[in-house]
This record gives structure tokens, C-alpha cells and sequence, in this order.
């Protein structure tokens, strides 16, 4: 069986469109299938809607979760209802087409464990699309494993990936892209373009796609504090040579185009070390922070997602709230 899962947030206006596309392109999966649609706490008329799709088709299935818990976090509590031996994570808002699906199925049954989409062309603006290039690449710089360069979470994965998602990578702060990424297997990408969101707005403010590109950068790499010490390396050999200079230069007493470091005080140097210094180790005092939050979260070992409800067909002890 084939698991699709979609995370919903306030999208009662393409909810319809997405049911039609889903039910028209499902014949040509040729496996049976379960739609898992993930409701991340809509305040729209989403969750009613999914009811009743729920209600007039056995292939749906309604996951309500409490609160808004964000994206990656309603991607995972929707994995954890999954039951299909092939499971998929799509957007709701038609960016990525379930028309494509075959082409990904066709990879999973020659073997291969997680099929991931590679966005070729956005349909977005300038700068969105400038940010998530310099943000890929950046990402593939600096974490620790292989993230492929512009894959999304659009993806078949096998459920024994599924599984070691769910059961080995207990941490709070999920970056789904890159938890399979880590999770390794046989890996394949297929081109794709992404197509513009079928209507209303895009979900993800400025603020939450800044948070998971903070997400991606510093839970898959120390980079950042070992960028510390590199800078901190730089700073001290330069100032080294800067002193050696000096003491050259009381003894020879030099002039350099015909200046003298002698003849002025030297404010202005002063006070741009002071505060090219500062500026240094704050940012550095920032991202130790941006890590000791990180780990403060982990510790706290709250749930990232919790499930109020769960409607579906099947026998009652699936539908029972779970927590995680
Ligand atoms: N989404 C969600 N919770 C959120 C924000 C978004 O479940 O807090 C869902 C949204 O309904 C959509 C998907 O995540 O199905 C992608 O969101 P969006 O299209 O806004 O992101 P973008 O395509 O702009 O990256
Ligand atoms: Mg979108």
C-alpha cells in the first residue's frame, strides 16, 4: 500500500482542487493507497472540509493535531500514521503534482528506498528564489552529511526509512530534508518542476522559512562554532604580524610612502579593532547560544507534535489520540 501524507494549514480554498487532483492521478500509482491530510491547526474551514472527504472516501485519512505545530513537525506526526509499504510527502497547495508520482514509484519498486523531488524551476520570485539557492548551497557546504542541492521534502520513501525516522531520530527540531538525507539507504533524485500554489497564500511566513533554514544549518552541523575558532585563528595571526611590524619598526624607524605609524595616535585603527573585536564575539556568544537553545529544547524532551484526533475508517484502536 502507498501512504501519502499532506500537512494542511488554513487551505479551504484549494482543499477541493487537491481532491480531485489526488483522486484523478490515483489510478496511475496502481497500488492501493491511503491519503494521511495532516491538519497543523487550521482556523478556516480545512478541518470541516477534510472531514467530510473523510467521510465519503475510505482512502482519506483526518489527523488533527492541537496546535499549529509548524510544517516539518505536522509532516512527522502524519509519517507516524502511515502504514504503506511506500509512503510520500507532498505540499497541499498542488506544488507538487501527485501527476508526477508514477515516475517516483517507478524508481521505489526498482529498489531504490527514498525517491526525492529535485526542483529544477520554481515558479517563484526573484529573490525567494535567489535565497533558496544561496541557502542550498551554503547547506551543502557546511553540514556534516549530504544534503542534496535543492531537494524539498516532496519524496517516496520505504517504510524501513520510515521507520528509522520514527523510531532511531528522537529529536525535537525536525528537519525532514535532512533526517532522510542522514538516514542513508539507496537515495535517488528526479527532476521536477515545481509548479505555483494552486491558490490562496503561502503559508510559510518570512519568519518560519528563516526558522527551518536555521533548522537545516545548525542541526546538521557545528560548522558555525568551528568558525569561531577559524576566525579567531585569522584575528590573532594577523595582530602577530601587526606586532612583529611594530617592533620592526621602532628599530628601523621606517617610513612607509612617506608616513610614519608614529606620527598619529592611532584612534581610528583602535577603534576599529575595538569594535570589529565585539562585533566578533557576539555573533559568536549568538550562535553558542543558538546551540545551547537548540540543546535546552532536545533535553526538555517535550513532544513536537501532539495529536488530538484522528478520523478514518479503519478499526477504532488506529484512531485512538497518541502522543509522541
Ligand atoms: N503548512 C503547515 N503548517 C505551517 C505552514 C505550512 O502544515 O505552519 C503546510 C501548508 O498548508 C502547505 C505546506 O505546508 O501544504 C507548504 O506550505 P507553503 O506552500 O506555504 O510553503 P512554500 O511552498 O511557500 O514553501
Ligand atoms: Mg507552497
Amino acid at each position: 500500500m502507498l501512504s501519502i501524507v499532506i500537512p494542511i494549514y488554513n487551505e479551504a480554498a484549494i482543499l477541493h482542487k487537491l481532491y480531485d487532483r489526488l483522486t484523478a492521478a490515483s489510478p496511475s500509482w496502481k497500488e492501493d493507497y491511503e491519503i494521511i491530510l495532516v491538519d497543523d491547526g487550521s482556523y478556516d474551514a480545512s478541518l470541516g472540509i477534510m472531514k467530510a472527504f473523510a467521510e465519503k472516501d475510505p482512502h482519506f485519512k483526518i489527523v488533527k493535531l492541537s496546535r499549529n505545530f509548524g510544517h516539518q513537525a505536522a509532516i512527522s506526526a502524519g509519517l507516524k500514521v502511515t502504514r504503506g509499504e511506500a509512503v510520500v510527502i507532498m505540499d497541499g497547495d498542488l506544488q507538487d503534482p501527485p501527476e508526477q508520482l508514477p515516475i517516483f514509484l517507478e524508481k521505489w519498486r526498482e529498489g531504490f528506498d527514498v525517491v526525492y523531488a529535485i526542483r529544477t524551476k520554481r515558479k517563484e520570485g526573484f529573490f525567494k528564489k535567489l535565497a533558496y539557492k544561496v541557502f542550498y548551497r551554503l547547506l551543502a557546504w557546511i553540514s556534516d552529511i549530504d544534503i542534496p542541492l535543492d531537494s524539498g521534502d516532496f519524496c517516496v520513501m520505504d517504510r524501513r526509512v520510515v521507520e528509522v525516522m520514527l523510531q532511531e531520530m528522537p529529536e525535537q527540531n525536525r528537519f525532514v530534508r535532512g533526517l532522510r538525507a542522514f538516514a542513508g539507504f539507496n537515495q535517488v533524485g528526479v527532476a521536477y518542476e515545481r509548479e505555483e500554489r494552486a491558490g490562496g497564500e503561502a503559508k510559510y511566513t518570512f519568519r518560519k522559512l528563516l526558522n527551518l533554514a536555521l533548522d537545516g544549518l545548525f542541526d546538521f552541523s557545528t560548522f558555525p562554532l568551528k568558525l569561531a575558532i577559524y576566525i579567531g585563528l585569522f584575528v590573532s595571526f594577523t595582530s602577530f604580524l601587526v606586532g612583529i611590524f611594530f617592533i620592526f619598526h621602532r628599530i628601523f624607524n621606517f617610513k612607509i610612502l612617506g608616513y610614519s605609524p608614529t606620527d598619529t595616535p592611532g584612534l581610528a585603527t583602535l577603534a576599529v579593532g575595538i569594535f570589529f573585536l565585539s562585533g566578533v564575539i557576539l555573533i559568536f556568544l549568538g550562535v553558542i547560544g543558538e546551540y545551547i537553545g537548540r540543546m535546552y529544547l532536545e533535553v526538555k524532551r517535550r513532544p513536537f507534535f501532539i495529536i488530538e484526533e484522528i478520523v478514518s475508517h479503519d478499526p477504532p484502536s488506529e484512531s485512538q489520540p497518541t502522543e509522541h
